[in-house]
């Protein structure tokens, strides 16, 4: 079975409250290995927003330090692997920024996450007045095309299908049949390129109910040549840590993935699911 969760935030993200610290207790208790700190950096995102939400700046320089100061604890040491990465909201103009940031950072891990189409988030209803839904996940989906084809600096897309966790579920509008050449062309350029996906746990907990991206995205990438993949439960709280991790087990294994990866100073390691 999986045991490291390698998408999760803390206080240092906008919409966490929670300390490093705490969440590195509740992920011993919960029994896993290696985890993996991935907070929110997303500046231009409050722009794109009408209302007053979270703010997604993340001060790079704190974060890194208090990481440091955590995993220099020798009984944190002794007992679970403790990575520092970052959840980069990507879209053109950040691309240079992003780039500027990844490089500058001692990072071990980096999550690229489409979390806005059309400069606003599939999350606001907004997004999805005047447009039949199948055209919004298609708008998406060409946006994250457009990312994997000129942004080089991440490791895994993240959540690919969260667009899906706000609007119409039915089987119509979730055909992957409906989106099936973007996907080929976003797997052909993510594995040319060496980079993965993850299997994110955020979408059971929405009215989805389902892990992002769906079985039939995931049994694509395989075909397509896809090997890397990470899980991660994109917990805010100590509760969400590790969630699904056993049903993405079965799930990964069902589709034919052996191992899950996990990233070390930006190198992957291959684990065994079973
Ligand atoms: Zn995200
Ligand atoms: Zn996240």
């Amino acid at each position: 079975m999986i045991k490291c969760d390698q998408h999760m935030h803390s206080s240092f993200s906008g919409d966490s409250h929670t300390e490093m610290i705490d969440m590195i207790n509740a992920a011993y208790d919960k029994n896993l290995d290696i985890i993996c700190f991935t907070d929110h950096y997303d500046p231009l995102f409050p722009s794109y927003r009408k209302d007053e939400g979270p703010i997604f700046d993340l001060d790079v320089p704190a974060y890194i330090e208090n990481a440091k100061k955590v995993r220099n604890n020798e009984s944190i040491q002794s007992r679970i692997k403790v990575r520092l990465g970052i959840e980069l909201g990507i879209y053109p103009e950040i691309w240079s920024l992003g780039s500027e940031i990844i490089n500058s950072s001692p990072f071990d891990f980096v999550i690229l996450s489409s979390h806005t189409a059309k400069k606003l988030d599939p999350y606001f209803p907004e997004y999805w007045e005047n447009i039949n839904p199948v055209d919004g996940m298609t708008i998406y989906f060409e946006e994250i095309l457009d990312n994997v084809k000129n942004f080089n600096d991440f490791d895994v897309y993240g959540h690919l299908d969260y667009c899906a966790r706000y609007t119409e579920t039915t089987p119509e509008v979730l055909d992957i049949y409906n989106y099936i050449e973007i996907f080929r062309a976003i797997f052909k350029n993510l594995v040319e390129k060496g980079k993965g996906i993850e299997i994110n746990s955020g979408g059971l907990r929405s009215k989805l109910k389902n892990f992002n991206p769906s079985k039939d995205i995931l049994r694509l990438y395989k075909e397509c040549g896809g090997e890397i993949i990470t899980f991660g439960s994109d917990a805010h709280n100590v509760n969400d840590i590790a969630y699904g991790i056993d049903l993405a087990s079965e799930l990964l294994t069902d589709v034919g993935f052996k191992y899950i990866t996990a990233f070390k100073e930006r190198k992957p390691e291959f684990i065994k699911i079973n």
